[in-house]
């Protein structure tokens, strides 16, 4: 193969192979609407589904082809988690907002696996459960504890894993045991989006590909939304534009920050290293600043590996051997196995690390999902759907709160990351001297 072509392959998402992202058959664009929703990854196709069956007629607009962003390029792991742990998130927020944080993770998952069931959408999910492992003995102790608070409290399947047990769940000497918890799965995420979009076109959703929209103003009851294929007068305005959000959603942009993941997979290995290695075929994370999220592909024949990308320009190389060394950290017999694919995109970190929705001048925003959307962003776009049509009930959520607060200094360039990642760099170190000592 041409080297050109090759370096596309490599760095195209492996998702793609099976499902490509590709533009929707053009439509003209209404001069009016009841809901414009700014752009179709999972939580504005999974808005516009909701607002369309409830007979609104709405119109989503993507910059690029439908599903381009973070919602087919992920890991397909459906973590639904929050960075700040309950006890940061009571601190910030009170006991009440952490406990019904806690509890919401629980419900958003089963929406995720009911809406898969219910609309028969073939994507590759499996609930296999995940495996988190523990740098260190002390670690291992607290996460014990956590998971068994885990049981009692919501009565989600999760236990310990000591040490001498490993290697039943991974193949890997690298951890000092571990938790797992058995409501987290994997689907094969663009998959998992070309069926929500599939299920949204049949409800009725006009979707505008590689349309951007450029500025949403009011004009009189309405908003005057401009888009690259014209003006469109609409009732209400939901902008999920999240890791891409750009000029067109200033107040968000300013609020939250880009920051790029990357994901490697490995080539296809021998069925007997794959049972060795993923012997359970679950969802694997860890528990570092800069840790790596790592599954079997749905087939199981590959492994892939995910982690931070710090590089701002966009040049793989650097960030994909630092994926390549944290997949030798935990399995040196991958030592001489190539890769197939690297390629990244964009998650959205916000000052507080909390998905939310939230209004401001009468328009809804629905992001902020910090590396976890694939459950929460079909759960907070179906929740914002009912803000928007008044059902107060199914709109009710707890991540319905004040807007997160402005990035200082920042106007969409995120000059402070490498200083971050580094000081992140920086706490995995101390965290693993301290776990090995
Ligand atoms: C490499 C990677 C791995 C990940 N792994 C996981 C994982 O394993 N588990 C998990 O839960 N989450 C994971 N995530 C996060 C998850 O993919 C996202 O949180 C989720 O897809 C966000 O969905 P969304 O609909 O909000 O945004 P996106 O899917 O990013 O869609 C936003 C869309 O807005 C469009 N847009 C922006 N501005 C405009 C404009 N002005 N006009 C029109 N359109 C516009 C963009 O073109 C884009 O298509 C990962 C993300 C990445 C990048």
């Amino acid at each position: 193969m041409h080297e050109q072509a090759k370096l596309a392959e490599y760095s195209t998402p492996y998702w793609w192979e099976a499902a490509p992202v590709r533009p929707v058959a053009s439509q003209q664009l209404a001069k009016r609407v009841d809901v414009a929703i700014v752009g179709a990854g999972y939580a504005g196709l999974t808005a516009g589904l909701t607002l369309a069956r409830a007979g609104r007629a709405v119109a989503v607009f993507d910059a690029m082809n439908p599903g381009e962003g973070a919602s087919s390029r992920n890991g397909g792991i459906t973590s639904g988690s929050i960075r700040p742990g309950p006890a940061a998130i009571a601190r910030r927020f009170g006991e009440a907002t952490a406990l019904a944080i806690e509890a919401e993770g629980k419900t958003a998952r089963e929406y995720l696996y009911d809406f898969i069931r219910t609309e028969g959408l073939d994507c590759d999910f499996r609930l296999t459960g995940e495996f988190k492992g523990a740098l260190g003995y002390d670690q291992y102790e607290t996460m014990a504890r956590s998971a068994d608070m885990l049981a009692k409290r919501l009565g989600i399947e999760s236990y310990a894993v000591p040490h001498t047990e490993q290697q039943s769940y991974i193949g890997t000497g690298f951890y000092r045991g571990g938790t797992v918890r058995m409501d987290i799965g994997g689907l094969h995420p663009a998959k998992f989006h070309a069926e929500l979009l599939r299920v949204a076109l049949n409800a009725g959703v006009v979707v505008h590909a590689q349309t951007p929209v450029t500025a949403v103003d009011r004009a009189g009851p309405d908003f005057s939304v401009a888009t690259g294929a014209g003006i469109v007068l609409a009732r209400q305005v939901l902008v999920c534009t999240n890791g891409y959000t750009d000029g067109a959603a200033p107040y968000l942009q300013r609020r939250l920050v880009p920051v790029r993941s990357r994901i490697i997979a490995t080539e296809v290995l021998p069925p007997d290293l794959m049972a060795r290695l993923m012997p359970r075929r679950m969802m694997m994370r860890e528990n570092r600043q800069l840790g790596f999220y790592y599954r079997p592909s749905p087939d199981g024949t590959r492994i892939l590996l995910g982690g931070r990308d710090s590089s701002r320009v966009g040049d793989p190389v650097a960030p994909t051997q630092r994926l390549r060394n944290g997949l030798m950290q935990l399995f040196p017999e991958l030592e001489n196995v190539r890769l197939s694919h690297s390629w990244f995109g964009n998650v959205a970190m916000n000052r507080d690390m909390l998905p939310r929705i939230f209004e401001r001048d009468g328009i809804l925003y629905a992001s902020g999902f910090c590396g976890s959307g694939v459950v929460w962003a079909p759960w907070l776009g179906s929740r914002a759907a009912h803000k928007l049509m008044g059902h107060e009930a199914e709109a009710r959520t707890a991540f319905d709160f004040r807007p997160p607060a402005a990035v200082p200094l920042y106007r969409g360039t995120a000059w402070f990351m490498p200083a971050i990642i580094q000081g992140y760099a920086l706490q995995d170190r101390f965290a693993m001297w301290r776990a090995r000592r």
